[in-house]
């Protein structure tokens, strides 16, 4: 499934297929991150926190990431941070691809037809294109 999902950085721990909806539990293969305050790098985990995330469909099948988002203790100052995940983007809807795509879709159509296609709010889609531009 690593493979099949091709995000690059991001592995595949489990799948689970419900109706229309492939829900594939993820997490980022670093083993580290980085303090926001001062850079300072920690493999300490304080905790995890489950996002769901929006990615592109895998043959037709509509895909959401479970992401683990890993709560760090910071080895320096001692206070916990979250962990940056590139693949999502900033409002953690939808992934930075599903994101792009949604909004290559608005510049060929407009808003409220892209909304219905992918079966998203308008303002999900306004929010993906604000995102991106
Ligand atoms: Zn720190």
């Amino acid at each position: 499934m690593t493979n099949i999902l091709n995000l690059p950085g991001v592995i595949v721990e489990n799948k689970k297929q419900t109706g229309e909806t492939l829900i594939l539990a993820v997490i980022s293969e670093n083993k580290t991150a980085f303090c926001p305050r001062y850079g300072q790098a920690s493999h300490r985990i304080h905790q995890n926190q489950g996002i769901m995330v929006r990615d592109l469909p895998i043959s037709n099948q509509e895909v959401i990431l479970r992401v683990n988002r890993r709560r760090f203790k910071c080895e320096n100052c001692q206070k916990p941070f979250s962990e940056t995940l590139n693949f999502v983007e900033t409002k953690k809807h939808s992934s930075r691809r599903y994101a792009e795509s949604i909004t290559k879709q608005v510049i060929h159509s407009d808003i409220s037809n892209v909304a219905k296609n992918n079966k998203l709010t308008e303002d999900l889609v306004g929010s993906m294109v604000k995102y991106v531009a």
